[in-house]
């Protein structure tokens, strides 16, 4: 026999008895935020490497570790790691800022980052996630945070834990963090290496190190109390304490954590995460901030965004699995044409529906279809000459003889 050839490391099948809980998730996305006013875009799954270098930043470890680039006619090209770097690369070049503000879209597909896979991680996952462009007011950061939870109640997960925090403007935070630079000085030989690396380059995103030793360092009494001091400028600070109001005025329970500053370079003032206590330590499910520069740092007309995305693998980990539908009906016939013309018409009238189409024996097909269906619909000799359908409901086991003409009104109440 010829070698087998295995799904590549990190990525998986979503297999048939999978999917319905995927269209689940899709379907409400569509429904949930349509509801929001905003509209689906899909974008490239692949784009030029630099799209990613200046939209996700080269200080971040998603571009410095973790994306698949590959050269086609001399252009570096890289499967995406996330998509607000895409949805803004089309925002731009479709001239969406002359539309009216606020424009929102959504999206939903496969990200690639070449991260080590473990249970809620994998290489290739998918992500839901939106973006709202053209709003500086904190009213979009409460919309925002305010339909992911209402995503998430859809799918029936109420209990989540929302975090918000300011990262204050780049004017503020530069004295913030210098502050945090000079106070782990003492403490630099004892930080893991890329805290090492992120302490000249990125010192915000040492607070987001998942390193016990690292974290250790920062509940140090003086450590921690520079990074939990307010930093933010009065403008900032308006509008986090506006954000904060509209979340208590719409019931959305949250909590302030200083460490959150996620990964990604590009966010100002509002950044939040949506977690869940049942997921381990891959226990994030939603990201998401305002990134007001992004759309100038690409080369668009300075235009203020806030979005987040959600891990759709980690929101099907939380959900209960459906149990597997049947069919409406399965036709027991030896006269594949008639089976196979009452099988046509019960699926034109919305019924799924199947018949056997290998010549197996009568008592063979009864037998599959008290497995797959919720019907049995025989059609044997003596049904086809008087034009009758002899239904069998597969769970009571009560049979009855229905007018064929009648048969789909009628089936479902044997
Ligand atoms: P984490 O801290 O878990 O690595 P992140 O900050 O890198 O998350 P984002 O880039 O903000 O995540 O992506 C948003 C969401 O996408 C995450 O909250 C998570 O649910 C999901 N996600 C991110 N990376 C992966 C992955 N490798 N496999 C599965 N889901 C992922
Ligand atoms: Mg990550």
């Amino acid at each position: 026999m010829a070698k087998i050839i295995n799904v590549v490391k990190g990525t998986k099948d979503i297999l048939p008895a999978d999917s319905p809980m995927w269209q689940i998730l899709e379907k409400n996305a569509l429904e949930v935020f349509s509801r929001y006013g905003y509209k689906e875009i899909r974008t490239p799954i692949f784009e030029v490497t630099e799209l990613f270098a200046r939209g996700v930043g080269d200080t971040t470890d998603i571009v410095n570790k973790e994306m698949y680039t590959f050269e086609k006619s001399e252009r570096s090209l890289t499967l995406r790691p996330e998509n607000t770097a895409g949805v803004v690369r089309s925002f731009i070049e479709n001239g969406m800022a002359r539309l009216s503000a606020p424009v929102k879209l959504w999206y939903k597909g496969p990200m690639f980052r070449y991260e080590r896979p473990q249970a809620g991680r994998q290489r290739q996952f998918h992500q839901v996630g939106v973006e709202m462009f053209g709003v500086k007011e904190p009213a979009a950061d409460a919309e925002v945070i305010l339909l992911a939870v209402n995503y998430l109640k859809s799918l029936g997960l109420n209990d989540l834990e929302v975090e918000i925090n300011s990262l204050g403007c780049p004017e503020c935070r530069e004295a913030y963090k210098n502050k945090i630079k000079a106070v782990l000085k003492p403490e630099f030989d004892n930080l893991c290496d890329d805290c090492k690396n992120r302490y000249e380059k990125n010192p915000l995103r040492l607070l987001d190190c998942k390193v016990e030793s690292c974290k250790e360092i920062f509940e140090k009494p003086e450590i921690k109390a520079v990074i939990q001091s307010d930093f933010i400028c009065e403008a900032c600070a308006e509008h986090y304490s506006k954000l904060k109001n509209y979340l208590d005025e719409l019931g959305i329970k949250y909590t302030e954590n200083k460490l959150l500053v996620r990964g990604l370079d590009y966010y100002n003032r509002t950044v939040f995460e949506i977690k869940s206590n049942n997921l381990g330590s891959q226990n994030a499910v939603c990201g998401g901030g305002r990134y007001d520069s992004l759309v100038r740092n690409l080369g668009g007309e300075d235009t203020p965004a806030v979005g987040w995305a959600m891990g759709m693998e980690r929101l099907i980990s939380l959900i209960p699995s459906l149990e597997a539908k049947k069919l409406d009906g399965y036709i027991v016939s030896n006269s594949p044409a008639e089976a196979f013309k009452l099988a046509e018409e019960l699926r034109n009238a919305g019924f799924e529906v199947e018949f056997d189409l290998q010549n197996k024996k009568f008592t063979k097909q009864l037998e599959k279809a008290s497995k797959v269906a919720d019907y049995a619909l025989i059609l044997g000799e003596d049904e086809i000459k008087n034009n009758t359908v002899s239904v069998k409901n597969l769970a009571t086991s009560i049979q009855k003889s229905v007018v064929r003409a009648n048969i789909g009104s009628e089936f479902k109440n044997v």
